[in-house]
This record gives structure tokens, C-alpha cells and sequence, in this order.
């Protein structure tokens, strides 16, 4: 017989992303719809050991929808990986009678949780909060939309600049792995060039890229560079390097950094997380484990935390092939 479940806990973990707070108010509201207690659990696993916890209530998250960051705070917990870490985090949960816990964070996170359900066969839902949108089995994962807004509204003003300077300027935005909100934010901003890691371009195609963009009359440029992208060289060597071959260009390099995660999230992901949250409550109601929220097509989805972790995502060629067309 499935065990009656009256308390969950909720955590966020990783790196934060806009829209986690939205995602912890829908998760507490959606308790109390259905009458079962909610744990905030504060910096991730490491809080989790600590049982670093606090009761909420639906008018403890008022006011939390509009706002970046997470309320919970969150940590990378180095004692959770290893199994002495997870018997107290386990220990905490058994004394608090928590009976299932729900994880907002990236792959490194439902890593974690995958481990501790084997382990102690430990209930947990995952709900996919990152803003590098790297993960398998959901078309948006909770503050990609929202960068990608941060990104452009950055690229916008960086472009006012340029263009009064006759400058190129290289942009770097975040994504070690996946050049999603490079190509994205790329395409809005209007950039001539975008590296990403998926793809090697080569700096020969760019330079002659940039050199028929001023030939056929630009003043200005902007490149939008992925931290991982895959020509070998860092963003401040890639400025050089054209520097070099095309002294006529002012080159100038804007590292955007942690300001890609902050700020209030937008409504795409403010819906999101609501949508996420209540359906992540639904499923532990229903005793079921392992599994990571998602969306598909406007629908909410459910994969396999394992697949969600192991998957390989493909960048869409058709958005490659328009930012080349638009880049002439
Ligand atoms: P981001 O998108 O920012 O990378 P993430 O969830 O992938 O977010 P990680 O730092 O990779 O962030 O993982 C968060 C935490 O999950 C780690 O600090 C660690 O406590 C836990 N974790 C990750 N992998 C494992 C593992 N193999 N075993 C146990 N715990 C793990």
C-alpha cells in the first residue's frame, strides 16, 4: 500500500535562476490546496544536512511571484556526495517526517536526488530551474526565457554604443555546454556572427563574415560569443585576433556574466513555474518518484530524471541557418 504522504519538502539547488521563487509559491500554495504540510528547505542539499528547514505557508510566499533569485537560497554541497553526507541529510528528513522532496535545480541537482532515491528508495521530483535551458525532456527549463530577455535588452544597449563608434563588440553570454541562449538571444539582438560550442564555425568564416557585413556597408557589429564556444580561444583573444586582421574595426569586448541570472522573471516564466510546481505536487500525491516536470508543445510533461540527466539535446539547425541568412 503507497504511503499517505502529508509533508514534502521543497529545495532550490545549483546555480539560481529567475523563476525559482515562482516555483516554490506554487509548490506551497498547491499544498495547501491539498491539504498536505510544505518544508522550505534552505541552500540546497548542504541545508538539507544541516536541516536548515522552515515551515511555509501560502502567505509566507506573498509577494515572491515578480522576484529573481530564490527565497530558499542555494548552494553546491560538496558533503552531499558522499554517503556520509546523505545518511544525515536522510536522518533530517526522517526527524522532520518529511515524506517526499521536490528539487528545482539543473542535471547536477537530479543527479544528486537519483543517488539519494536509490539509496534510501527516498521520493523526489525534479523541476528543471536553469537558465542554460541544457536539459533533456522540456523545450524551457524555469529562467531561460528570462535571460534571454536580460541578454537582449543588454545587446540592445551595447549596440547603441557601437554603432556611434563604428565598434565591433564581442558579447559573451553564459553557456559552457550549450549555446542555446547564444543563438537565441543572437537572433533577437540582431548579431552578425554567434559562436556557439555545438558548432566550430572557424575564425576564417567569421572574419570574412565581418568583412562582407562591412563591405556591404554595416558600421557597427556585434558578435555574440558562448563562454563555450568552439574556436579555441576566449572571447578577449577572439577581440585580438580580429583586431588583427581587420584594423579598421575598433574592437571591444562586453563580458555580461551573473547579471544573465538575476532580475524579475518574465510572465513565460512565471506561468511556467506555476504550471511546474502544481504538477510536481500532483505526482507525489499520485507516489511517484524519479520522474523531472517538463513543457512540450504548451503541455506539461513528465521524463525520467535519468534521461533528463543522460539525454543529448541537439541545437536547432533551422535557427542557425536563419541567423546566417540574417547576418547579410
Ligand atoms: P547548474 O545548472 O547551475 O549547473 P546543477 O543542479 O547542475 O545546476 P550542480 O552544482 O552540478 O548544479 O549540482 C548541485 C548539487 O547537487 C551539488 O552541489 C551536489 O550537492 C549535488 N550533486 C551533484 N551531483 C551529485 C552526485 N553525483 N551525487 C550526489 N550529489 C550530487
Amino acid at each position: 500500500m503507497p504511503k499517505k504522504i502529508k509533508k514534502i519538502g521543497v529545495m532550490t539547488s545549483g546555480g539560481d535562476s529567475p523563476g525559482m521563487n515562482a516555483a516554490i509559491r506554487s509548490v506551497v500554495r498547491a499544498c495547501t490546496y491539498y491539504r498536505i504540510d510544505c518544508i522550505g528547505i534552505y541552500r540546497g542539499y548542504q541545508g538539507l544536512i544541516e536541516g536548515d528547514f522552515i515551515p511555509l505557508g501560502p502567505r509566507d510566499v506573498s509577494g515572491l511571484i515578480n522576484k529573481g533569485g530564490t527565497m530558499l537560497k542555494s548552494a553546491r554541497s560538496k558533503e552531499f556526495r558522499t554517503k556520509a553526507g546523505r545518511k544525515k541529510a536522510h536522518e533530517q528528513l526522517v526527524k522532520a517526517e518529511i515524506d517526499a522532496m521536490i528539487v528545482i535545480g539543473g542535471d547536477g541537482s537530479f543527479t544528486g536526488a537519483m543517488v539519494f532515491n536509490k539509496e534510501y528508495k527516498y521520493p523526489v521530483i525534479g523541476i528543471p530551474g536553469t537558465i542554460d535551458n541544457d536539459i533533456f525532456g522540456t523545450q524551457f527549463t524555469l529562467g531561460y526565457d528570462t535571460a534571454l530577455n536580460t541578454v537582449v535588452d543588454a545587446i540592445d544597449k551595447i549596440r547603441d554604443t557601437a554603432s556611434s563608434h563604428n565598434r565591433l563588440f564581442f558579447v559573451e553570454v553564459m553557456g559552457r555546454d550549450a549555446g542555446f541562449i547564444a543563438l537565441n538571444a543572437g537572433i533577437g539582438a540582431g548579431a552578425e556572427e554567434i559562436l556557439i560550442p555545438e558548432e566550430d564555425l572557424g575564425l576564417d568564416r567569421m572574419l570574412q563574415s565581418l568583412q562582407r557585413s562591412k563591405r556591404s556597408g554595416k558600421s557597427s557589429s556585434i558578435v555574440v560569443v558562448a563562454e563555450g564556444d568552439k574556436t579555441g580561444k576566449n572571447v578577449f583573444e577572439l577581440a585580438e585576433y580580429v583586431e588583427q586582421n581587420m584594423p579598421e574595426y575598433e574592437v571591444r569586448v562586453s563580458v555580461l556574466g551573473h547579471m544573465q541570472r538575476g532580475g524579475s522573471p518574465s510572465c513565460f516564466d512565471r506561468v511556467l513555474a506555476s504550471r511546474m510546481g502544481v504538477k510536481a505536487i500532483e505526482l507525489i500525491l499520485d507516489n511517484k518518484s524519479n520522474l523531472m516536470v517538463g513543457i512540450n508543445d504548451n503541455l506539461i510533461t513528465v521524463t525520467e530524471m535519468e534521461k533528463a540527466v543522460k539525454g543529448s539535446l541537439d541545437v536547432n539547425k533551422e535557427l542557425i541557418r536563419v541567423s546566417d541568412i540574417m547576418s547579410i
